[in-house]
């Protein structure tokens, strides 16, 4: 089922012109109603349920509700992200808590230099085809 935010946990990202659930959607669901500086998504039924939103919400205030090939029947599953890792809570019907700790970089963040290595670019070689971290010579 589709992202929904709980409001009473929804800060409006403080004020942000773009709030962290509107910069990740890809799909450019969410939006902030700036009376109330809460976000909400606009259209649930386009939502992938990608959980990109759930992830990055610092406050903790989006939930997906999961479909039973992830999670069982009134299953919730909450992260909660760190800078190398995602804390996954998985809260079942009954109220068993388990939790799991995934990975998600093997450097530290920050650290990558996607040019590193790379020639400067030859602007004279432009119309020509191939990469510019390529030589053609
Ligand atoms: S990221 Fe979370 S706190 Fe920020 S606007 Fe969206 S729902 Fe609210
Ligand atoms: S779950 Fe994915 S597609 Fe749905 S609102 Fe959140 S970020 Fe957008």
């Amino acid at each position: 089922m589709p992202s929904f935010v709980m409001t009473e946990k929804c800060d409006g990202c403080k004020g942000q012109e773009k709030t962290a659930c509107m910069y990740i959607c890809p799909h450019d669901l969410m939006v902030l109603d700036t009376e109330r500086m809460k976000a909400h998504n606009q259209e649930p039924e386009q939502c992938w349920e990608c959980y990109n939103c759930v992830k990055i919400c610092p406050q903790q205030a989006i939930e997906v509700r999961s479909y039973a090939d992830f999670a069982p029947l009134g299953a919730a599953v909450i992260p909660l992200r760190a800078t190398d890792a995602i804390m996954w809570t998985v809260k079942f019907r009954n109220g068993i808590l388990k939790r799991y700790k995934f990975p998600i970089r093997l450097v530290p963040e920050g650290s990558v230099d996607p040019y590193a290595g790379t020639p400067e670019p030859n602007f004279d070689e432009i119309s020509k085809p191939g990469f510019f971290n390529l030589s053609l010579s």
